[in-house]
């Protein structure tokens, strides 16, 4: 009867792949368990110079990046009448959206570029960003 789980288990294609946890900038060393191209849980590398196999909370739940049910998978915008804070959004699509961004930087562009002021959040790319700001002619921007 308990059978079919088994074999089933026993057929997965498991992998630990050694990587860095990029949930902050500390880098930590973590073992990531792939199971039939699925991310399974992380672990911290205890090989890693670094971090030795320790890593924090936040690090652990970094799969939720790719599974949790909350996380945004498409662009939003503010319902119409709602207000800043009252969490009021309705889907759109990514050509509306990057509609509505064309337009709003092509204005402030045209007018003074110094009032665009990019923050990125958690960014790993701040190289190109910082880049694109000042492309863009502003000198307001920074990551976390
Ligand atoms: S495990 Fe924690 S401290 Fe280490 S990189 Fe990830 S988030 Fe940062």
């Amino acid at each position: 009867m308990s059978a079919k789980p088994q074999t089933r288990a026993a057929e997965a294609r498991i992998e630990v792949k050694n990587t860095t946890c990029y949930m902050c900038a500390c880098r930590c060393g973590i073992r990531v368990t792939v199971r039939d191209g699925e991310v399974r849980y992380i672990q911290g590398n205890p090989d890693h110079p670094l971090n030795q196999g320790v890593i924090c909370a936040k690090g652990a739940s970094g799969i939720m990046k790719q599974y949790s049910p909350a996380r945004l998978t498409r662009p939003l915008r503010r319902k119409p009448g709602a207000e800043r804070g009252d969490a009021e959004f309705e889907p759109i699509s990514w050509d509306e959206a990057f509609g509505i961004l064309e337009e709003r930087l092509a204005h402030l562009r045209d007018t003074d570029p110094k009032k665009f002021a990019l923050f990125t959040g958690r960014d790993q790319m701040q190289a190109l960003t910082g880049l694109f700001a000042k492309q863009f002619g502003t000198p307001n921007y920074s990551a976390h």
